[in-house]
């Protein structure tokens, strides 16, 4: 069974059971969370979520980089939540990870790319933090909160 076969099967089942079709698009927990994509991170799970409860914006390393801050400033103004967290994790691979090895692997046309990583994931998560709280697209009752998950233990600690 191909990976494709396996998504479609369990979608299926998924659908059998289905009985969320009523939910209304505004997060009924009014909060957004921004995260990595690291497969490691379940955060419907390591947060109590279920369907129409938040959103979860999801990139390389949970930075709130230009595009996720167009996210939330939708989440906000268009969909009433009313704060974000900001989670970063331990052993993140954005780590450490080069713009200059990343463009020696993937060649010229990865020159304008900037990858973003960086050397400590609680700074990254301060200046995310940061970004939201200084966005001028956001109010400034418009909460914002970092957090670091270890991906050993599944635990959340507040970064400071
Ligand atoms: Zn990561």
């Amino acid at each position: 069974m191909t990976v494709r076969d396996e998504i479609l099967g369990a979608n299926e089942r998924y659908a059998a059971q289905f009985d969320k079709g009523n939910l209304r698009a505004p997060p009924g927990r009014r909060f957004a969370v921004v995260t990595c994509m690291d497969a490691r991170l379940d955060p419907a799970r390591f947060l109590g979520l279920e369907e129409g409860d938040a959103h979860v914006i999801r990139n390389a390393g949970g930075l709130v980089t230009d595009d996720a801050l167009r996210s939330l400033v939708i989440s906000h103004h268009e969909l009433a939540t009313q704060e974000a967290f900001v989670i970063g994790h331990e052993a993140c691979g954005m780590i450490g990870l080069s713009n200059e090895r990343m463009r020696a692997q993937l060649g010229p046309a990865a020159e304008a790319v900037d990858f973003l990583g960086f050397a400590d994931v609680h700074q990254a998560v301060r200046d995310s933090v940061r970004r939201i709280q200084e966005s001028p697209l956001l109010p400034d009752t418009f909460g914002a909160t970092g957090y670091v998950y270890d991906v050993r233990t599944g635990r959340l600690r507040q970064v400071t």
